[in-house]
């Protein structure tokens, strides 16, 4: 069903050879599979501290010009209620490297919420011990989101001090093992990365065989080493998401919110290009500023209820319509052979 496309194709598709026949066959991809369906996620992005000091990321542990905060369980509780009553279906439980929340107290959140709310969970909290992601399936959330950011071993070495490649690979590969739907992606345009490692990235990306797939374009935060760095392509960005597209016909892609920050029309520019998932942050107001990984996230006044209408007429403006049923990426089916 897909088509094969070798790292050279890749390479030369990002560098512009074919756009017309990248987003058109990037469309059919789609619409064969996920026909106008677009899937909403809701992020509580519950806490902002973290131990660990990546290069390209405002909540890296060097970054003291950042009040920090952790939501208490039962506002945990309370955010995903929200969202749910705003018709969200998936939860995704987002943090920095933050070992305060202990396993059971992941545990005990995602039990909660399962017993008060018809949901998937999805946690997207770092790189936590093999216990904790096992015990966490177990308790029943569904999905895991471990952005491996580049394969390029040297520039993952460089740009997350103190972390080896290889294990976070492992990691991904031992989350598929134990039966969450597991997601991964890059960044586009991190300092030193060429268009080469980019496409073989996305090559590797498509072999670990994901059911989730993010990229999104590198945006310099000023209060980290790189912050005088200049920013990734949203183009370059829209070609990756295209090409992902292609190369997994079955994956949920998100039209990332680094990508919306290059300006409003660029998430509908995302599912254009053959994203089919929109990931709106439901952090409560006092805190959602503070979540900033990167200039211009959660920025604007608008309330949760607020955004989720604006993003859904996006959707539907850009002749998509918002689905109302949980997203499982049908990679997870296929898979089973059912
Ligand atoms: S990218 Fe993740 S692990 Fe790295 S500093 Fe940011 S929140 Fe922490």
């Amino acid at each position: 069903m897909s088509v094969n496309l070798s790292t050279r194709e890749i390479e030369e598709l990002l560098e512009g050879s074919d756009d017309r026949w990248l987003f058109e066959e990037a469309r059919r991809v789609k619409a064969a599979v996920f026909g106008k369906d677009v899937y909403f996620r809701g992020v509580v992005e519950f806490s902002n501290y973290c131990a660990e000091d990546c290069y390209y990321c405002g909540l890296r542990a060097g970054n003291r010009n950042l009040y920090r905060y952790r939501l208490t369980k039962e506002e945990i509780l309370e955010t995903a209620e929200m969202g749910y009553l705003c018709g969200l279906k998936t939860i995704v439980l987002q943090s920095g490297d933050d070992h305060f929340y202990k396993k059971d107290d992941i545990t005990f959140i995602i039990r909660e919420i399962l017993s008060r709310m018809d949901v998937v969970i999805t946690l997207s909290l770092g790189e936590r011990s093999l216990e904790e992601i096992k015990e966490w399936r177990k308790a029943g959330a569904e999905r895991y989101l471990l952005k491996i950011e580049t394969f390029n071993k040297a520039l993952y070495e460089k740009y997350r001090p103190g972390r080896k490649l290889e294990e976070r690979i492992r990691l991904l590969e031992y989350m598929k093992g134990v039966g969450y739907e597991t997601g991964s992606g890059i960044i586009v345009g991190l300092p030193g990365q060429t268009v080469k490692d980019i496409a073989a990235d996305l090559h590797r990306l498509s072999e670990l065989e994901l059911e989730m797939i993010a990229v999104g374009p590198f945006i310099p935060h000023p209060e980290t080493p790189l912050g005088l760095e200049s920013p990734g392509n949203p183009l370059l960005s829209l070609r990756c998401i295209a090409v992902l597209r292609i190369l997994n016909p079955l994956a949920n892609i998100p039209s990332t919110s680094a990508l919306a920050s290059f300006g409003m029309d660029f998430r509908a520019k995302g599912l254009e290009a053959g994203a089919n998932v929109v990931m709106p942050s439901i952090t409560p107001s006092k805190v959602r500023l503070f979540y900033k990984i990167y200039p211009g996230k959660n920025e604007g006044c608008m309330c949760v209820i607020e955004e989720m209408d604006y993003l859904k007429k996006m959707v539907e403006n850009a002749g998509h319509r918002v689905s109302d049923s949980k997203g499982y990426s049908p990679r997870r089916f296929y898979a089973k052979g059912s």
